[in-house]
C-alpha cells in the first residue's frame, strides 16, 4: 500500500524523496535498506533539553535550547567567497548567544530586531558571547508562547553520517507509519500496562518500606529504559504501534520517549517469549514420554545409595524431577547450580528412577574425560547392584562398540554414560526413558534439536554449572523449566582467591611449590595455546606451551610438570589428564580445556595467567577445579601487565565474590550475553532494543503473558492472534523451527 508521499514500506531508501543515493549508501552501512527499516531504526537515547530560560550556563560542545530576543544582526562576505549571517540573541534568563550560518544568505531575511526565537544546537564558545553554528530555530509570533522543550533523539551513527541526516531521513519515511500493522492486540497492551503499573507500585512500596526516614517521600521508581531516563510519575502505558513509532522518533516530552521505548521493548521480548512458549508446547505435546512414577519405596531405596543427606535445594529439585517424570509429557528441566552444589546426585536420582521403572537412561557430557569420570563414580556407587552401566565414547570402536550398541538396542544395558557419540551415531535404545545432559551451555541449540528428532521421546534433564542469569536463562533456555541449587553441601570451604601484582609473583610460585611438596597438585591456566603479540587488546599474551617450558625450568623446576591443550589429539590429552589424576604429573599447565568438570580432589592451587582475558563466569568455572577434596583451595590471578584500572576492579570483585549467580549477572552487564555464553553459542536471539540485564522486569512480564496466551491458544491460531503469529514466525520461526502452517 502506498502512502500519500508515494513510498511504501519496501521502497529502497535511495528512492525515498529527501534521502537520495549518498545518504542511502551511508544508511546501508547500518543495515538499513528499505523505507520500513528506517522507521524501525530506533534512537539509542535522547538528549533531555532542559528549560531554556535559565541564566546562560551553556557548556561548550553540548546541545542546548535557548530562548532569546534578536538584538543585532550582521552579514558578511569573506575573501574566500563564503557568506555568513550572524544573529545576536539576548537570552531571557540573562546572557547572550550568537547564532551563525555560513552560505545561507536567506537567513538574513528570516529575522528582525525584537523577534523572539528558540534556537537549538551545539554550543561553540566564542569570546564574550556563546555561539551556535547552524542552529535549528523556531521563530515565535508576537505574543506566542514557546512550545515545551523536546527531547532530541540520538541515533547510532556511522562515519560520514550525522544525527541531522538520520533525523531528516526518518522524517521522510514518517508518512509510512499509518500503514504499519498493529501486532499487539489492544487487550494485551492494556493488560501489560496494568501489570507494569502494579509491578512498579510494588517496587515503590518496597523502597518506601526500606526508607529510614518516613517523612522523606520516596521518588517514584520508573523503569529506566535508556541513559538519563526520566523518573516519571505517570503510570506506564503501552502505546499503539502508530503512537509509539511517532513518539520514539519525534517525542514531545521525555515521558513520550520513555513510553515509546517501553512499547517496543515489551513487544520484542513478548514476541520472543511467545516463540519460546510455542516451541515448548510443540516439543512437549507432539509425542508422549514414558510415565516414570517414583513411589516411596523406590525413592527411599535410591536415597540410601547416597553417602550423604541431600541439601534442601537438592531435595526440592528432586521433587521437581519426580513430578515431571511421573507425567506423560516429556520433562524439559534445566538444573542450574554452581560448581560443587551437587548436581550429579540429581542426575543419578533421575537415572535410577528410570531404571527402577524398567527404562534405560543415558547421560551425555561434553568431554570423554568427564564421561569416564561420571562412569567411574556411578559404578562405584552402584557396586553390588544389578544395574548395568556402560560407557560410550568416541575412542571405543570396532567389535567392542558393535557389541555395546547391540546390548543397548536389546535393553541389557540400563545406563549409558557418553559423549556426543550418544547422539551423533546410530545408537538405538530399547527403551530410553531419560536423557541427562551435563554442561548444557556447551551444546548448541542444533544438537538439542537433533536429539528431539529421535524416534523416542525421553524425559530430558539438563544440567549447567555456568550460573546463567535468570533473564538469560529465560531467553536462551526459555523452553525449559528451571530448578536452582544455590546451597553448597556442608563441609566445602570457599576457594581463597587473589589478584597478583607482578612483584608478588615470585612469592606465589614459592607457595605453589610448598603446596606441591606437601603432597598437593597444581593447575596453571593460560588462555592461549601459544604466545602471541596481540592486535586487538593490550598486552602480549602468554601461551601454555611457553609457560610450560618457563615454569618447568624456572620457578617450578624439579616438579613433574605436564602440559595439555586443545590442539593435542584426544588420546594425548586423555593421557595427560589421566597422569594428573593418578598423580604422575604434579603440575598441569593447561588451556581452558580443563574448565569443564575435571574432578581431582587432590588439586589445591591454581594460577590463571592473562586472567583479564576471561569472563567472570568462566573464571568461576576454573576456580571450581580446586578445593574439591579435603584440602582448601587457592587461586591466584595474574592479569596482563598493562591491564586497565576498571579491568583490575573486575578481577578484584571476582576475588572477593563467590556467588556464581552474582558473578554471572555482573558479566552480563559488563560483557554482554555473547561473551557470557561463549561465541559459539548459537541460541541467543539478537535483540534490537531490549537489554536483558536492564529490562529484566519487562522480560518477566512478557514471559508470563506469553505463557498465558499459549496456554489457551498454543499455536496462535485464533484470528485475533494472527498478526502476532506473523511476527513470531518472521522473527524466530527459522531458529525455533516454528513453521507458518498452523
Ligand atoms: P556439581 O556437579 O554440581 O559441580 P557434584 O555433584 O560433583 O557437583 O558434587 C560435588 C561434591 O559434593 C561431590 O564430591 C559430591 O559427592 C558432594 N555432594 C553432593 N551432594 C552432597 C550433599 N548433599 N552432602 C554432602 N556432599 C555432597
Ligand atoms: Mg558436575
Amino acid at each position: 500500500m502506498a502512502s500519500p508521499s508515494g513510498i511504501d514500506s519496501k521502497t529502497p531508501l535511495q528512492l525515498v524523496p529527501g534521502i537520495g543515493a549518498q545518504k542511502a549508501s551511508l544508511l546501508e552501512r547500518l543495515g538499513l535498506r528499505r523505507a520500513i527499516d528506517l522507521l524501525f531504526f530506533f534512537p539509542r537515547t535522547y538528549q533531555d533539553v532542559q528549560p531554556w530560560n535559565t541564566t546562560l550556563e551553556l557548556t561548550e560542545n553540548t546541545r542546548a535550547c535557548v530562548l532569546g530576543t534578536v538584538i543585532d544582526m550582521d552579514s558578511r562576505f569573506g575573501f574566500d567567497g563564503r557568506s555568513s549571517v550572524g544573529v545576536l540573541l539576548e537570552i531571557e534568563g540573562g546572557g547572550y548567544l550568537r547564532c551563525v550560518w555560513y552560505n545561507q544568505p536567506f537567513r538574513r531575511e528570516q529575522f528582525s530586531i525584537g523577534r523572539r526565537v528558540l534556537a537549538t544546537g551545539v554550543i561553540k564558545s566564542s569570546g564574550v558571547a556563546s555561539q551556535m553554528r547552524h542552529p535549528e530555530v523556531l521563530l515565535l509570533a508576537e505574543g506566542e508562547e514557546p512550545p515545551p522543550a523536546k527531547p532530541i533523539p540520538i541515533y547510532p551513527l556511522t562515519e560520514g553520517l550525522q544525527q541531522r541526516n538520520v533525523v531528516q531521513s526518518i522524517a521522510a519515511v514518517m508518512p509510512l507509519i499509518e500503514h504499519v500493522e498493529e501486532a499487539l492486540p489492544l487487550e494485551v497492551r492494556e493488560r501489560a500496562a496494568q501489570k507494569l503499573a502494579s509491578m512498579l507500585s510494588a517496587s515503590k512500596a518496597s523502597i518506601s518500606n526500606q526508607s529510614a526516614s518516613p517523612t522523606s517521600e520516596p521518588s517514584w521508581v520508573g523503569l529506566p529504559l535508556f541513559d538519563g531516563d526520566v523518573a516519571t510519575t505517570a503510570p506506564p502505558k503501552l502505546l499503539s504501534i502508530h503512537d509509539a513509532l511517532r513518539m520514539i522518533h519525534q517525542p514531545e516530552t521525555m515521558v513520550e520517549a520513555h513510553d515509546a521505548r517501553l512499547r517496543f521493548i515489551f513487544q520484542e521480548l513478548f514476541v520472543l517469549q511467545l516463540a519460546l512458549a510455542m516451541h515448548r508446547y510443540q516439543t512437549q505435546y507432539s509425542k508422549p514420554a514414558p510415565n516414570i512414577p517414583s513411589n516411596a519405596m523406590v525413592h527411599a531405596r535410591i536415597l540410601k545409595r547416597f553417602p550423604f543427606d541431600l541439601t534442601s535445594d537438592q531435595t526440592l529439585a528432586i521433587e521437581d524431577i519426580r513430578r515431571d517424570m511421573a507425567r506423560e509429557i516429556p520433562m524439559n528441566r534445566l538444573i542450574q547450580g554452581d560448581v560443587g552444589t551437587g548436581k550429579t546426585a540429581l542426575a543419578q536420582y533421575a537415572m535410577l528412577s528410570a531404571v527402577a521403572n524398567h527404562y534405560q537412561a543415558a547421560m551425555m557430557v561434553p568431554t570423554e574425560l568427564l564421561a569416564r569420570q561420571h562412569h567411574r563414580k556411578l559404578c562405584e556407587q552402584l557396586k553390588n547392584s544389578k544395574v548395568m552401566i556402560e560407557l560410550l565414547v568416541g575412542s571405543i570402536s570396532g567389535k567392542d562398540k558393535r557389541e555395546l550398541l547391540q546390548r543397548i538396542a536389546i535393553g541389557t544395558v540400563d545406563i549409558v554414560v557418553g559423549t556426543q557419540a550418544l547422539i551423533s551415531e546410530h545408537v538405538e535404545f530399547a527403551k530410553l526413558g531419560l536423557l541427562v545432559i551435563d554442561e548444557q551451555h556447551r551444546f548448541g541449540v542444533e544438537q538439542r534439536a537433533s536429539l528431539r528428532k529421535s524416534r523416542t521421546v525421553p524425559h530430558y534433564l539438563v544440567m549447567t554449572a555456568t550460573p546463567i542469569p535468570r533473564t538469560l536463562a529465560m531467553t536462551v533456555f526459555g523452553d525449559l523449566d528451571v530448578s536452582i541449587l544455590r546451597q553448597r553441601p556442608p563441609g566445602q570451604s570457599v576457594v581463597q582467591t587473589y589478584v597478583s601484582e607482578p612483584a608478588q609473583q615470585e612469592r606465589w610460585w614459592k607457595f605453589v611449590l610448598e603446596q606441591v611438596h606437601s603432597g598437593r597438585q597444581a593447575f596453571v591456566v593460560a588462555p592461549r595455546v601459544e604466545a602471541t603479540g596481540d592486535e586487538d587488546a593490550a598486552g602480549e599474551s602468554v601461551g601454555a606451551i611457553q609457560q610450560w617450558e618457563i615454569l618447568s625450568q624456572g620457578p617450578l623446576a624439579g616438579l613433574r610438570v605436564g602440559l595439555v591443550h586443545g590442539r593435542m589429539d584426544g588420546d594425548e590429552k586423555q593421557q595427560k589428564i589421566d597422569d594428573f589424576v593418578s598423580g604422575k604429573i604434579q603440575v598441569l599447565v593447561a588451556t581452558t580445556v580443563i574448565e569443564v568438570g575435571i574432578d581431582v580432589p587432590n588439586a589445591s592451587v591454581m594460577t590463571i595467567l592473562d586472567a583479564d582475558r576471561l569472563g567472570l563466569a568462566q573464571l568461576h568455572q576454573l576456580r571450581g577445579r580446586v578445593g574439591r577434596g579435603r584440602f582448601p583451595g587457592y587461586v591466584c590471578l595474574f592479569p596482563r601487565a598493562d591491564i586497565g584500572s576498571e579491568e583490575l576492579e573486575r578481577l578484584k570483585l571476582f576475588a572477593s565474590n563467590h556467588d556464581g549467580f552474582a558473578l554471572a549477572e555482573l558479566d552480563l552487564k559488563l560483557r554482554g550475553p555473547g561473551e557470557l555464553l561463549g561465541t559459539r553459542q548459537t541460541g541467543l536471539p539478537t535483540l534490537r532494543i531490549a537489554d536483558l540485564s536492564r529490562d529484566s522486569e519487562i522480560l518477566q512480564l512478557a514471559r508470563s503473558m506469553a505463557c498465558e496466551i499459549i496456554a489457551t491458544d498454543p499455536l496462535l491460531n485464533l484470528p485475533e492472534h494472527a498478526k502476532l503469529r506473523r511476527q513470531v514466525v518472521a522473527k524466530h520461526g527459522a531458529t525455533l523451527e516454528i513453521s507458518d502452517v498452523g
